[in-house]
């Protein structure tokens, strides 16, 4: 697939994010051409590792797991904050690789060419300087491991057999607050000057790049930030796209209720009204899109608790969050 096919079809799942959905679909469609490339007396081309930078909730998991529906690889996610917890942090890395290869239904092979998520990258430096801490792996030693690992270094895996993880994608992730800020504050430097728009364009994209240094405050050691070349970042979410994440996306929240109640010969109508009242609480949860099922689930549960005693429902429509729904076919006591 070309990289503005993989885009098309995240734009099916995935609500904006326009640059990072681009910049991620280039990487896995050089990652994979690369692998296609590859045989023994060939360059070697060294792999790049992503790193997504971004908000809670603003769709970084659901793009690398959407990615590895497109591309038919098995994928897992993984902690960095337990990875941290555990003192036996190889052996939770073997665990990874483990749920690698059972997503690929035990083909190891299929799982050389997976994808491994692993979110909060950002908090190894506060869990490994957190007081007291008795137990786990400091920062550091969760990244000399994960390095291994994202290197290539073959891991026996069951005791026998191993594992070679040189053609797995690593995509990591975190929230890194602050960074933006720091951002914005240095960006504002750039000592080639130039009057033409193109260069200062390319001058602007290179300014408002993260650089590794910044990774180092989060307490990235060198050699791991150095492993994570590509950085994309997640934009917070509007309330507008709040509202496209709840209707847009093929399998979007009101779709599958919609769907659900269609199931039983029932009608689900949800004003746009509704939608926005949902976005509004959902922004002052602050936890991106992880709210919104919720707040539409405690909607629709004292509905989805009456119709099933009343099947001459033929339709039920919301028109504020605040009101009792309309039962249209007759209004169920109770
Ligand atoms: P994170 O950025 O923390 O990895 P997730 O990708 O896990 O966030 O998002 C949590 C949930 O919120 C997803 O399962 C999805 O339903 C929804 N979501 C978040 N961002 C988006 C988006 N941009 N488009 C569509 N759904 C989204």
């Amino acid at each position: 697939m070309t990289p503005s096919q993989i885009v098309k079809y995240l734009d099916q799942h995935v609500v904006g994010q326009e640059e990072a959905k681009r910049q991620l679909a280039v990487a896995i469609h050089t990652h994979y051409k690369k692998i296609a490339l590859a045989g023994p007396d060939k360059v070697e081309i060294i792999k790049s590792n992503v790193l997504l930078v971004g908000p809670t909730g603003t769709g970084k998991t659901l793009v690398c797991e959407t990615l590895a529906r497109v591309l038919q690889v098995p994928f897992v996610t993984a902690n960095a904050t337990s990875l941290a917890q555990s003192e036996y942090v190889n052996e939770e890395i073997e665990a990874i690789l483990l749920r690698l290869i059972d997503k690929a239904e035990g083909d190891v092979g299929r799982a050389q060419r997976g994808i491994v998520f692993i979110d909060e990258i950002d908090k190894l430096k506060a869990i490994s300087g957190q007081q007291g801490q008795v137990r786990g792996t400091s920062g550091e030693g969760v990244q000399h491991a994960l390095l291994k690992i994202m290197e290539g270094v073959p891991v026996k895996i069951r005791g026998a057999q191993y594992i070679d993880t040189t053609q797995v994608l690593f995509i990591c992730g975190g929230a890194f607050v602050g960074l933006e800020e720091n951002r914005a504050r240095t960006r504002a430097f750039g000592f080639i000057s130039t009057s033409e728009s193109d260069n200062q364009k390319m001058l602007d994209r290179l300014n408002s790049r993260i650089k590794p240094t910044d990774l180092f405050e989060f307490g990235l050691i060198q050699e791991f930030a150095g492993r994570l070349p590509i950085i994309a970042h997640f934009n917070p979410l509007s309330r507008d796209m709040m509202v496209r994440i709840m209707t847009e996306p093929k399998n979007s929240i009101y779709r599958q209720f919609h769907q659900m109640l269609a199931n039983d010969g029932v009608e689900l109508t949800i004003e746009a009204l509704v939608f926005e009242q949902i976005a509004d609480l959902a922004m002052e949860y602050g936890v991106g899109a992880r709210s919104l099922r919720g707040i539409f689930e405690e909607m629709l549960t004292p509905t989805m608790y009456l119709l099933p005693d009343h099947p001459e429902v033929r339709q039920v429509k919301f028109v504020s969050l605040f009101e009792e729904p309309k039962f249209i076919g007759a209004r169920p006591a109770g």
